[in-house]
């Protein structure tokens, strides 16, 4: 398999090997490729997960950053904004990566029927995937709605209002608590979001997971209900996850050179192959 440079502006893995190649294989036998992305498709953006060493959870407590502690007191929602004008920025300052770019030509070349995102940080629209193909599991940091009368208000504008003065922000038409629409822990996930993943993940021939952790519950049900459902499962991680043990293929290298380099195979071969030549989908597994 020759490659060279990836998609306009997407730097192609090398050396390329063999796991690659069968990546591409999937997408291109796959009917209905659902993508299942978690912080480590935006660490690329300068964006850092959780769990990674030097990630969100070596600096801050995760215990405080609780619903309850949100919806509690003045004091949880001031350290909840405090920690929002150190990552807010970060988040509005970031341009998608490779992946995400990938993401949205897969989807461009007719290769993707959805990404299921555990991300809130607005990078898969941002590069190209339209709104109604993104499904987000845990919420949008970039929104914020009052909790109270239902007003709207984007993050750029709580943040004004952050950078203006230190009172803890509050709606200006009732003054009720206003909250980003990510979902916080403790918080009851978007029912309406997770029935659709659900269903997309079950109905999919093919899973791939790009850079999650798959420990956060029940967002990693997804893979697992994909699988079960007789899905081939791809995951691409810089580390072990638990599902390792049932996927078809697993790729431990960043998210954003592998993708970069199956999109370009998947252009050139899809280009090389007449349509009788296609592969097929890989023989399913049985469910466990
Ligand atoms: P996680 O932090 O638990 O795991 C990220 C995984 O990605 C790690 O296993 C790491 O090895 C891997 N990784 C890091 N960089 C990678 C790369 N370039 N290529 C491939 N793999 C890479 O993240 P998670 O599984 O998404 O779950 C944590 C929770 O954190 C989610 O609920 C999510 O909502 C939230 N979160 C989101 C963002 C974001 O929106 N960008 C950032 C931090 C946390």
């Amino acid at each position: 398999m020759a490659l060279g440079r990836g998609v306009a502006g997407l730097e192609a893995a090398s050396p390329v090997n063999g796991d690659l190649g069968r990546l591409a294989e999937l997408f291109l036998g796959a009917a209905r490729p659902v993508a299942f992305t978690g912080a480590g498709v935006s660490t690329e953006s300068g964006i850092p997960d959780f769990r990674s060493p030097g990630g969100l959870w070596d600096r801050f407590d995760p215990s405080e950053f609780t619903y309850r502690n949100f919806i509690g007191s003045v004091g949880g929602r001031r350290k909840y904004w405090d920690l929002g004008r150190v990552t807010y920025p970060v988040i509005r300052a970031a341009r998608p990566s490779a992946a995400h770019v990938a993401l949205a030509e897969l989807h461009r070349l007719g290769r993707l029927d959805c990404c299921i995102t555990q991300n809130i940080d607005d990078l898969h629209q941002r590069a190209g995937l339209p709104a109604d193909k993104v499904i987000e599991l845990h919420g949008n940091a970039t929104r914020t709605r009052c909790l109270e009368c239902g007003a709207a208000y984007t993050r750029d504008e709580v943040h004004a209002w952050l950078e203006a003065s230190d009172e803890v922000p509050a709606c200006p038409r009732c003054g009720g608590i206003v909250k980003p629409t990510t979902v916080l822990f403790g918080e009851a996930m978007p029912a309406a979001e997770l029935r659709e993943a659900e269903r997309r993940a079950r109905a999919a021939d093919l899973c791939v997971v790009l850079g999650s952790s798959l420990v956060v519950y029940p967002a990693a049900y997804m893979p697992v209900h994909a699988k079960h459902a007789g899905a081939t499962l791809a995951i691409v991680n810089l580390e072990p996850t638990p599902l390792d043990a049932q996927a078809d293929l697993v790729i431990r290298d960043k998210a954003g050179a592998v993708m970069a380099a199956v999109v370009e195979e998947i252009r050139t071969g899809t280009a090389r192959r007449e349509p009788s030549e296609r592969p097929e989908a890989l023989e399913r597994q049985p469910a466990p």
